[in-house]
């Protein structure tokens, strides 16, 4: 990773970041999310609408946040999503939901815990309940692209007034696109005049 990046990697965390390295716990100095060697795992992504390569570090702290019970570095990550994230044009901000049932059982929703800081940090509305999974969908780690996009079609529905506005969803991994299309398509049927999408990590 060069310098302009581990720069971004520190922008904005001074006060949010707590003083061990996201991926690894190693302590480091406020204001960097990773340390020195996990940094150098972290890959800018060059697609659009991603702001990282998912692997290495990324991947470990990610994991760390959903299934590690740290949440909280959901503020440090949507920080690091901040910075690295071009958000023009956009006129609220909105994360991929969970199923009820998933959010009792996992106690919150990475997406969210994303897209809070993110909308905080470009100073847009963040609108945690427009989208709803209204419908369970088992686990899309097994299946392939059809099968995703069929586990995840009519999941979704719009709960708020989108009619004539740019909507950005805003999810943690990025695998095949289908859960954000299945938004996106939710999206336009209710109104929405433009639909972007931001995960914080791209599967290479
Ligand atoms: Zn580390």
């Amino acid at each position: 990773m060069n310098d302009r990046w581990l720069g971004i990697l520190e922008v904005g965390l001074s006060i949010l970041s707590p003083p061990s390295c996201a991926a690894c716990d190693t302590h480091v100095g406020i204001g960097r999310a990773f340390c020195s060697l996990c940094a150098g795992t972290v890959l800018r992504s060059t697609s659009g609408g991603a702001a990282f390569v998912y692997g290495g570090a990324m991947a470990n702290a990610i994991t760390k946040m959903k299934y590690g019970d740290r949440p909280d570095l959901g503020r440090v990550l949507g920080a690091l999503l901040a910075s690295a994230a071009r958000i023009e044009g956009v006129d609220v901000i909105a994360p991929v939901p969970l199923h009820p049932t998933r959010l009792v059982e996992r106690g919150f929703n990475q997406s969210a815990l994303l897209a809070k800081p993110l909308a905080k940090a470009v100073r847009r509305p963040f609108a945690p309940r427009l989208l709803c999974r209204v419908r369970p969908t088992p686990r899309q780690t097994a299946l392939d692209r059809a099968e995703r996009r069929a586990n995840v079609a009519g999941a979704f529905e719009v709960r708020s007034f989108v009619v004539g506005m740019c909507v950005l969803v805003v999810d943690d991994v990025r695998t095949t696109g289908a859960t954000l299309e299945a938004c996106e398509s939710a999206l336009l049927i209710a109104g929405a005049r433009e639909v972007r999408t931001l995960v914080l990590a791209e599967a290479p």
